[in-house]
């Protein structure tokens, strides 16, 4: 799952290596080759698992984490990176039992093993490390990561903040599977990923036990702390954790319930739900101003409307499942997910998929909303523009009226089934749609998705 970088690759193979140094391998790469986040991610290897323990005291901040990581090389490894912020200090690494030398500077946390690996070796790492957790800001000014609210957590990671809690290799393309393990006073519920396996306390602290068992990019985990009201049954067929602060308990009445009505509509339309669980975290946090699709369990800053529950549900198909390739393809997300809440509230009768398409398309043709494309945004400051949204919704609507109805929600299921857990591209999803429709579409992605200007109907 994690994409090779040839340019690493290439200039490895270049060198005139005598065969000693061959054994001994080279650096993986800092980043994994992402423009808009390049020292995101990090090359030399494939992240397959993280089996992460986490203490954490809401008072303090104070984090105590242990995270087991089992990887396989992509390349003869002489030392390899992490990305985990600084201010969280590592106590000690190993690989493979063996205590390893490391350092750390700004996101990159460099470690050198006792012995080189050789390409295609399996190995594991585990990173003892604490401090006082914090968010970052991202290039839009948004609070990403670890986010303190008054009694806990709201742990949101898009794009970057999956640093701020744990050491990985956290660009999108390099999926795994998750445990966590987490351990808070027994007045806070912690609520991560997947299903919820085991749960004990001790003295004053309660340990929670998460089974992520799909494949999953870092930047949709979440261990979300607060004093929640907290809920796990079966409702429909669906396993629904759900997690609410209690200041919101009167409008989340019934939060769990409205739940697998969604599913049911979307799987009717894009295939079966990707997942083992479902549910979301309903947290009291107007500091934050986003939800996000963390994947099993949304998490929100309020009692989510109709459209919003649909839009993070939508993402568990598109985003989560099939997750893109680079950043600046974010309209794959979107896009995708604006358009489910166009066909949900349609479904609902509350209105038509063409009535929200006339309502975006009315934006007038000299607004900045048309000089942003959906599928190049620009950087990552744009990264959420309503751009990204409302006219990568509006491309999809526009491919639907080209090639029909039938062929349209062939599509979405093609690109769902075939992608299903791994990463793909703008380029991949006009491939796709041109195969399944017979049609040639090259002229309505160009209009739609890369040219700036208000495209004509
Ligand atoms: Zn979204």
């Amino acid at each position: 799952m994690k994409r090779l970088l040839a340019l690493t690759a290439a200039a490895f193979i270049s060198l005139p290596l005598s065969p000693a140094l061959a054994h001994d391998g080279a650096p993986g790469a800092p980043g994994a080759g992402d423009p808009y986040f390049p020292d995101q991610g990090n090359g030399g290897y494939d992240a397959g698992h993280y089996d992460l323990s986490l203490d954490y005291d809401p008072s303090s901040a104070r984090l105590i984490g242990v995270a087991g990581i089992t990887a396989r090389a992509t390349q003869a490894l002489s030392r390899f990176n992490l990305d985990l912020v600084s201010t969280l200090a590592v106590r000690s690494v190993t690989v493979d039992g063996r205590p390893a030398a490391f350092t750390q500077s700004g996101s990159e946390l460099v470690v050198t093993p006792a012995r080189s690996l050789p390409s295609g070796r399996g190995f594991s790492v585990v990173v003892r490390y604490d401090g006082k957790a914090t968010h970052v800001i991202d290039p839009d000014g948004s609070l990403d990561g670890w986010i303190k609210t008054s009694d806990g957590v709201f742990n949101a990671n898009e794009p970057q903040g999956a640093m701020t809690w744990y050491p990985g290799n956290h660009h999108m393309t390099d999926k795994a599977t998750y445990r966590f393990t987490v351990t808070v006073p027994s007045t806070r519920v912690a609520v991560a990923n997947g299903d919820l396996v085991a749960k004990w306390s001790q003295g004053e602290r309660t340990t929670s036990v998460w089974d992520s068992h799909e494949p999953m990019a870092s930047y949709l985990a979440t261990v979300s702390i607060g004093k929640f009201e907290f809920a796990d049954a079966r409702i429909g067929g669906y396993r629904v954790t759900t997690a609410v602060d209690p200041k919101l308990a009167g409008d989340a009445k019934g939060f769990p319930e409205r739940h697998p009505p969604v599913l049911d509509y979307f799987s009717s339309v894009f295939g079966p739900y990707p997942f083992s669980s479902t549910g979301g975290i309903v947290d009291h946090a107007p500091e934050v101003g986003y939800a996000l699709e963390t994947q099993t369990r949304p998490i929100y800053p309020r009692v989510p409307s109709e459209s919003l529950l649909a839009h993070e549900l939508a993402h568990q198909w598109f985003g989560n499942s099939v997750t893109p390739t680079l950043w600046r393809d974010i309209w794959l997300n979107e896009g995708f997910a604006t358009y489910a809440e166009w066909l949900w509230v349609d479904k609902l009768g509350t209105r038509t998929v063409q009535a929200s398409f006339d309502a975006a398309y009315a934006t007038a043709a000299e607004d900045d909303f048309w000089q942003s494309p959906p599928a190049d945004p620009g950087g990552p400051e744009n990264l959420f523009h309503d751009p990204v949204y409302d006219r990568g919704a509006m491309t999809l609507h526009m491919l639907r009226r080209e090639v029909g109805d039938a062929a349209f929600f062939a599509i979405l299921r093609a690109w769902a089934s075939d992608y299903k857990y791994g990463n793909a591209d703008t380029a991949a999803f006009i491939a796709l749609s041109e195969r399944v429709s017979g049609k040639q579409l090259d002229a309505l992605f160009e209009a739609w998705l890369f040219k700036p200007g208000k495209p004509a109907l």
